[in-house]
């Protein structure tokens, strides 16, 4: 690829943006597709007509021969499906055509999608309908159409339905809201920007590895002698083969309009991040899709294999995903941003306050948007937040909240304003020096960073969680505050009832301390461990009026994401105790008997001609000793794994109570003999072959 080119021009060059619309679109359907993006009505299919046939030529001169409807079935994963552009003649001839109803809706076979019981088999039509909010693109002779996905009785099956909606939900409470400030604002968006953690190890390395092929982690791998502790990784000077995939990855992602910025090595050994550049969430969502998609096929030119998984390697830190959130007004206002004056602090506290009393009221959910087997393995483990979730807001806004509670002891209503509102409210700082690295939800100057997804997640689920329980604590205030006859008096009054209410939430200390579990369980605040722990909450009452209030989710859709989650971590585990199993059986065990016969084979030679082997001989006794062992707990997997409920009510907590340990077993023993086993012969690359690549 071509590393002089321009960016500018080489950015969005195979996106159907607003600057292409502009120049292929006559003029009065540009203004009814912007209307249609702006104020999220249905698209009319005369303009539909025009706006395809626009497209696709667009598309066929960027090489285009396809289109897809791109969509995000509740597996997080994006799904498409190629038809080509191709429309016979009568005289055997054909013509590329594409017409608004193609554009509008398409009608997958989604069968095959988990549903959650949501729809019947016999049932099996969803349709796709375009999202014209986030730009069409072309991407490998296809051009790419953003989707939602619906079945027909209206039950929604995808990720960007609901968080639209969630959009939709905080953007007409946060208006309200503003309004109470004398503004008038028609919109406002949630921004993000997620920071992408990956692995890059070289391909030679994973076809060796079935695990990593089939689980996307390593079932086996005992440390190296050199781990992470030197932290000589972090920052550190990029090597030039991974400087090279860096520099594809990024002219490929700038090409489809992602706003890629920041590059560099993480902590672990092989582990770097990616971070773009903020932008409206259901984009961001789109863009961080086609980020991990896009580092995962750049990483083959390049003979590496990107990883995604949450922990790769046991003992090695794993990857997140941190999502950056705020909220902006259409006037480009960021409503985190601490005002400097009185005033506009007011209204900073006030969705401060929201944020705080959504995050303690809506830790269950905060914590299921990030659950799955893989991430369970990072939360808590002394490398990324605990799965306690608490909010971080630093020292200045610390010490204002403190005030602001304090002030309630005062019966005399100025000083309470004049807490709030003027004197001891200078100007707030911008807090950018006093970083807490290890709490989950901390305040980074004028936005949060939720630090607890996973780094295959899909955003969307966080962002439908964090959007929803915050919509609803700004319908509560605009209720409350529109309702009072002094807004000021009421408004302090707020502030300080709800900064006492919920401040056992905000923890400034450090989140990776043994000490902190126990402070968290004085406070009541949820320590939920595992997806198991966490998934009996998602379908709380007070969880499901959350959503049908907010018209995000009804309670049976819901359900079907509640089973979709429980069935995933079982699938996962179960994979993951078969394929150790086969590794086993196939790789582990025979490596490590051919091992032991070259050993006795040995004893037995020296013994023919009198010499003692008494090294050789102690060997094979050990490695006999613990083959039976680990024989042992193989078979202790597979009774336990064939033991296994089917219901999805029972299964997560007997995988996580019973076939983790069994799997766990198994693993020591296979990694104690992974040292006692000559080079040659152990059968998988070890930790320092793919950790130390050069
Ligand atoms: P770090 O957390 O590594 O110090 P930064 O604070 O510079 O990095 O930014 C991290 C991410 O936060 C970037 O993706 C950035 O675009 C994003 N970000 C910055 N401002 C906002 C905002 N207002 N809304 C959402 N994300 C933002
Ligand atoms: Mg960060």
């Amino acid at each position: 690829m071509n590393t002089t080119c321009k960016v500018p021009e080489l950015f969005g060059s195979m996106v159907f943006n607003e600057s292409v619309m502009k120049d292929r679109l006559p003029k009065d359907t540009f203004r009814a597709l912007k209307k249609t993006i702006r104020e999220g009505l249905p698209l009319d299919e005369a303009v539909a007509n025009v706006v395809a046939s626009a497209m696709k030529d667009w598309a066929l001169s960027k090489g285009a021969t396809h289109f897809t409807h791109w969509f995000q079935p509740m597996t997080g994963i994006p799904a498409e499906k190629h038809d080509s552009f191709i429309s016979p003649n009568d005289d055997g001839t054909v013509l590329m055509e594409f017409s608004g109803k193609e554009l509008i809706k398409g009608e997958p076979d989604a069968s095959s999608f988990p549903s959650g019981g949501l729809r019947a088999t016999f049932e099996a039509r969803g349709y796709t309908a375009w999202d014209p909010t986030s730009y069409a693109f072309v991407k490998d002779g296809t051009l790419y159409i953003p989707t939602a996905f619906c079945s027909y009785n209206g039950e929604i099956l995808d990720k960007k339905t609901p968080l639209l909606r969630s959009m939709d939900a905080i953007s007409k409470q946060a208006c309200r809201v503003l309004k109470l400030f004398g503004k008038d604002c028609k919109r406002v968006t949630t921004t993000v920007g997620p920071e992408q953690e990956y692995f890059l190890i070289n391909e030679s390395d994973y076809k060796q590895r079935e695990d990593l092929i089939l689980t996307g982690r390593t079932l086996f791998g005992a440390m190296p002698p050199k781990g992470q502790e030197m932290d000589d990784h972090y920052f550190g000077a990029i090597r030039p083969r991974v400087a090279a995939f860096m520099a594809e990855l990024d002219q490929e992602l700038w090409r489809l309009g992602v706003l890629s910025k920041t590059k560099h090595n993480e902590v672990a050994p092989c582990q770097h991040e990616l971070a773009p550049i903020f932008s409206t969430t259901n984009i961001a969502t789109d863009h961080n899709q086609l980020t991990m998609e896009t580092m995962k096929r750049v990483a083959k030119r390049h003979g590496f294999v990107c990883l995604l998984h949450e922990k790769p390697f046991d003992g090695v830190n794993g990857s997140g995903k941190h999502n950056n959130w705020s909220l902006s007004t259409d006037s480009g206002e960021n409503l985190l941003e601490p005002g400097s004056t009185p005033a506009s602090n007011k209204q900073f506290l006030l969705f401060l306050t929201a944020i705080i009393k959504a995050v303690d009221e809506y830790q269950d959910l905060l914590r299921i948007s990030v659950a799955s087997a893989g991430n369970d393995h990072r939360l808590g483990a002394n490398e990324a937040p605990p799965a306690i979730v608490s909010m971080f807001v630093g020292d200045e806004i610390e010490a204002i909240l403190e005030a602001i509670e304090a002030g309630q002891t005062h019966t005399d209503v100025d000083k309470t304003m004049m807490r709030i509102g003027v004197s001891v409210l200078p100007p707030i700082p911008k807090d950018t020096t006093d970083r807490n690295r290890t709490s989950p939800f901390a305040f980074t100057g004028n936005k949060f960073e939720f630090r607890m997804p996973g780094s295959t997640l899909n955003i969307a689920c966080t962002n439908i969680m964090l959007n929803t329980a915050v919509a609803e604590e700004l319908r509560q205030f605009a209720d409350e505050l529109s309702a009072a006859v002094d807004f000021d008096s009421a408004l302090a009054a707020l502030i300080q009832r709800e900064t006492k209410a919920h401040k056992h939430i905000i923890f400034n200390g450090n989140g990776y301390s043994e000490d902190w579990p126990a402070e968290a369980e004085k406070r009541g605040l949820l320590n939920l461990r595992s997806t198991p722990d966490a998934i009996p909450y998602y379908t709380s009452d007070k969880n499901v009026n959350l959503f049908q209030r907010h018209g995000v989710y009804t309670r049976i859709e819901m359900e079907s994401r509640c089973e979709i989650l429980a069935e995933e971590y079982v699938k996962t585990l179960h994979i993951e105790a078969l394929t150790m199993l086969d590794m086993l059986k196939k790789q582990i065990i025979p490596a490590v008997i051919a091992y032991s016969k070259d050993l006795a084979d040995t004893v037995a030679v020296k013994k023919s001609i009198g010499v003692d082997a008494p090294v050789e001989l102690a060997m094979v006794k050990a490695l006999t000793e613990k083959t039976a062992a680990l024989v042992e707990q193989q078979s202790n997997i597979e009774t336990v794994v064939l033991a296994a409920p089917a219901d999805s009510q029972t299964a997560p907590r007997y995988y996580h109570d019973t076939v983790i340990p069994a799997m766990e077993a198994a693993r020591k023993i296979a990694d104690e003999l992974e040292m006692m086993v000559g080079e040659a012969h152990w059968p998988i690359p070890t930790y320092s072959k793919i950790l130390y690549y050069v």
